[in-house]
């Protein structure tokens, strides 16, 4: 029996723990995260293109999206891929439930990962404040700094889970982006899930070089309620988060018993910041592979958690926006007008055809974006190591 620790128990932690386990992986899996408990501290949306292993978690599906512009308001059908929420703390219980049923599995909580040194010929050594683990792989996905150039993007976020005292949302119609705000210094929107007429979670969001505060935010929010008409309600919970939009390359394997997943490995989409469906599917082809490289011995490189055409289509758009980032709003707008909506919700869930990204480009001002696509032509890779596809041993 092989041992694998997983270092950290959020999302993606979780995620591929319970993949080895649907894999049938026989491994001793250790699982290390300093936190004790497991609340909603946040939510999880995504169009639903197809099931996963946390679908019996969605508790809301809106089959209608909306885009406001100062130009306009589009809304898109999405019913055969309805847009759905996971509250964050009926995942977890979903990954913790299965985990604890497992022999193999002990989840190691309010315990952190000092450290981890990948040494050759040895078992990987997991340093936590409590002690030492070895481990022939680990999976890190402990929070980490996004990679940072010059001209890379972050997306801050922070809003509010209102009761209003009068039925004032549409809970058929999530709002992606009500860009009808003030757009200075990045791409501004306020993004609206209305769960029933008096309770939504409005959310402020920037498309920014540096993280705002807080405060900032939620004036933002605030602000919006108040233009909106809503002056009785209360606050019911906060959520916030800053997401990396880097056109930089992340480390996803920087050692050969080592692979980053979640945001340390480049989970989340430059363009958008949506993570949580490429973690389920990187979670996947994860234990696929440790599950081939198990049975023949041969470890080839470890599966990014994207296809490097998406990577490159994302640094063109990401590329425009820092050049220009006056013209964000109105390129979002350009998008959610032009482009039909079965194939624009299926380039932003990255199970796109040639012919839905082509509907994307054409959506788009063509001549600065072609230039753009040939400038980032040059094949970036995801990975900065790639070991030997004939290794024989385990990595
Ligand atoms: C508020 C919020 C809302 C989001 N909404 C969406 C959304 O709607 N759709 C979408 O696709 N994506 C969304 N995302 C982005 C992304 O899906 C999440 O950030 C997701 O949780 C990332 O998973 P992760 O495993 O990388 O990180 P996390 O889920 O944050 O897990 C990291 C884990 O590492 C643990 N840890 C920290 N330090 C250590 C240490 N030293 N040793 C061991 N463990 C450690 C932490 O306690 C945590 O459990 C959202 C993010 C946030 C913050």
């Amino acid at each position: 029996m092989k041992d694998i620790v997983v270092a950290g128990a959020g999302c993606a932690g979780l995620s591929v723990a319970l993949a080895l386990l649907e894999r049938g992986v026989r491994a001793r899996i250790v699982l290390v995260d300093p936190r004790t408990r497991f609340e909603r501290d946040r939510t999880w949306c995504h169009f639903e293109l197809e099931p996963h292993r946390f679908s019996a978690a969605v508790t809301h599906r809106w089959n209608r999206v909306r885009i406001a512009h100062p130009a306009g308001t589009r809304t898109l059908r999405v019913a055969r891929t309805p847009y759905c929420h996971l509250p964050a703390d009926a995942v977890y219980r979903a990954a913790l439930d299965r985990l604890a049923r497992a022999p193999n599995v002990s989840l190691r909580l309010g315990e952190r990962v000092l450290e981890i040194e990948d040494r050759a010929g040895a078992p990987a050594c997991v340093r936590t404040d409590r002690g030492e683990l070895r481990a022939d792989l680990v999976f890190d996905s402990r929070p980490v700094r996004p990679p940072s150039a010059p001209g890379d993007l972050v997306q801050s976020f922070a809003g509010w889970f209102v009761r209003t005292d009068l039925p004032v949302f549409d809970p058929r119609t999530a709002t992606l982006m009500d860009l009808r705000v003030p757009q200075q210094g990045g791409v501004h929107f306020i993004y609206v899930l209305p769960f029933s007429e008096t309770e939504a979670l409005v959310e402020d969001t920037w498309f920014a070089s540096q993280p705002l505060p807080i405060e900032r935010h939620e004036t933002f929010v605030a602000d919006w309620l108040a233009a909106a008409g809503v002056h009785g309600y209360s606050v019911l919970a906060r959520e916030q988060g800053v997401l990396p939009m880097a056109r930089s390359p992340f480390t996803l394997q920087p050692s050969p018993r080592v692979v980053h997943v979640g945001l340390r490995g480049g989970a989340a989409r430059p363009s958008t910041g949506y993570a949580f469906v490429a973690i389920q599917r990187h979670a996947s082809a994860l234990a696929a592979w440790v599950a081939r490289g198990m049975a023949t011995g041969r470890w080839g490189a470890a599966p990014a958690p994207r296809a490097a055409h998406v990577g490159w289509l994302d640094r063109v758009f990401l590329a425009r926006l820092t050049a220009h980032p006056e013209r964000g709003a109105e390129l979002f707008h350009r998008l959610f007008a032009r482009v039909p909506s079965d194939r624009l919700v299926r380039f932003l869930s990255e199970s796109f055809s040639v012919r839905d990204a082509l509907s994307v480009m054409m959506a788009l001002p063509f001549g600065p974006f072609a230039r753009q696509a040939l400038r980032e032509l040059a094949p970036r890779s995801t990975a900065t190591l790639a070991p030997r596809a004939d290794r024989t041993s385990w990595p």
